[in-house]
């Protein structure tokens, strides 16, 4: 089992201390787990300014020493919208991070909260968003996009066109990034992964051939949630599962 979306006390919206997941996944029996704690620059967000990557480190590197080994403990973030902040993006990839996550959360100062679907479909919320994640794979800078259909676990449903998908998917390997198979959705009572099976067999059938598995947890107990169901749903597929090291995929047999 592995585990590359997690989030730390280092996020505005946890409290969950390092040592905690790693105790956590031992008794999981997780064999790599890496930290993605959220970097927002959306001045809307909550987590605006939150993170400090000095205040990372520190936490981080206290923990790998005194981890007895057992576990593969890897440093990651997660950066909000990475085409409208990429010097912030660049500055920050300077540390030796493993793994960089890119998600959309925002649109703007949109956010898929009720007030916002209230006024917007999910028809007319994934149009603009689907152009957001479009520009964020055409600027890249990271290695693996987050949870690329976000406002499902909010709307509760998906639409997109396979054009756009295809134009999504085909840019995504063309730049040599990959897509997070994000497990979050399943805990708020959806029945899909972010993405679902779908959106997989697209972007298989647009070249691509890797993914990251990561339960997004923001609590102890959520680490390396539902790690089982993305697994056998992507050996159906036909997908292969990677590991990031030194933002450097490895093929996970
Ligand atoms: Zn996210
Ligand atoms: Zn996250």
């Amino acid at each position: 089992m592995k585990d590359l979306h997690i989030h730390t006390e280092c996020s505005c919206d946890s409290e969950a201390k390092m040592e905690d997941y790693i105790s956590e996944a031992k008794r999981k029996g997780i064999e790599t787990i890496c930290f993605t704690d959220h970097v927002d620059w959306n001045s809307n967000d909550y987590g605006y300014h939150y993170y400090e990557p000095d205040t990372f480190w520190e936490r981080f590197r206290a923990v790998k020493n005194e981890s007895d080994g057992g576990i593969e403990v890897l440093a990651g973030f997660e950066f909000g919208e990475p085409h409208l902040y990429q010097e912030q993006l660049t500055e920050l990839a300077k540390y030796p991070y493993d793994l960089i996550i890119g998600s959309i959360h925002w649109i703007g100062d949109m956010f898929p909260c009720q007030q916002v679907r209230e006024q917007y479909s999910a028809k007319e919320f994934f149009t603009l968003y689907w152009q957001e994640v479009l520009k964020t794979v055409q600027a890249g800078g990271f290695d693996v996009l987050g949870h690329i259909d976000f406002p499902k676990r909010y709307y509760g449903e998906i639409y997109y066109t396979e054009a756009v998908m295809k134009e999504i998917f085909s840019t995504l390997v063309e730049k040599d990034m990959i897509l997070e198979i994000n497990t979050s959705s399943l805990r708020k009572g959806h029945t899909q992964t972010m993405p679902g099976k779908e959106l997989l067999e697209i972007y298989q059938a647009n070249g691509g051939k890797y993914v990251t598995i990561g339960s997004d947890a923001h609590v102890v107990e959520d680490i390396g949630a539902d790690y089982k169901a993305a697994k056998s749903m992507i050996e159906d597929i036909g997908l292969q599962e990677v590991v990031c090291r030194q933002r450097k995929r490895q093929i996970i047999s």
